[in-house]
């Protein structure tokens, strides 16, 4: 090597023997390779002086951390490596996602109106509480003298659900009110036709 015309000697380098004899520089950030599904990992130290082609490996310690994920929330499992070289910790991180669960829903609660007109499904989570109103279809049939049968029917997340109720038909209702309604008009026919007859019978005669 020539600095300013004048040759000064080279430190000539010979592979290992040069090497060990100034001592490797492992001062520098691994490389990590992770294994086994992050169960195991290596760091890979390279020694930092020029031209020396030296590694180190070292196996690490890993700690597992589960959060398990819920219908809420998403899980994860982090993975944590460590080492230890001259004095010094070197750590590593990989973390995993774990899908949410979904909700788990039992057979719904089923809301009738009054009338048995109309009819909702409400589904709630066992794990969260989460909940979701259904619509149901209604169909009815006469099943018996004088008996209906309501039935109503919902799909929720690709399973279908029913729930039926037999019902004397109007009875409640229009059957009453129909009696009441006839009851208060016949009443009020005869009462009328009293009223026209008294009236009718005290207006004197005149010839
Ligand atoms: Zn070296
Ligand atoms: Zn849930």
């Amino acid at each position: 090597m020539l600095k300013n015309g004048i040759k000064i000697a080279e430190n000539v380098f010979d592979g290992k023997k040069s090497a060990r004899s100034l001592g490797h520089n492992f001062s520098g950030e691994p490389t990590w390779q992770w294994q086994e599904n992050h169960q195991k990992a290596l760091a890979i130290f390279a020694c930092q002086n020029e031209g020396c082609q030296e590694t180190l490996t070292i196996d690490a310690e890993v700690n597992i951390m589960y959060d398990d994920a819920t219908c809420r929330k998403e899980g994860s499992i982090t993975y944590l490596a460590k080492v230890e070289l001259n004095g010094k910790i070197y750590r590593a991180e990989f973390n995993e996602v774990i899908a949410k669960k979904p909700h788990e829903y039992p057979e719904p609660i089923w809301c009738w109106s009054k009338d048995l007109k109309s009819a909702i499904a409400i589904f709630e989570c066992d794990n969260c509480g989460n909940q979701v109103e259904i619509e149901a279809k209604i169909t009815q049939e006469a099943i018996e003298d004088g008996k209906m049968r309501y039935t109503v029917h919902v799909t929720f997340e690709g399973i279908d659900y029913e729930n039926s109720i037999d019902a004397r038909y109007n009875k409640k209702f229009n059957g009453t009110t129909a009696f009441i309604f006839a009851t208060i008009a016949f009443t009020g026919i005869i009462m009328g036709a009293i009223i026209v007859f008294k009236i009718r019978s005290s207006i004197p005669y005149q010839k």
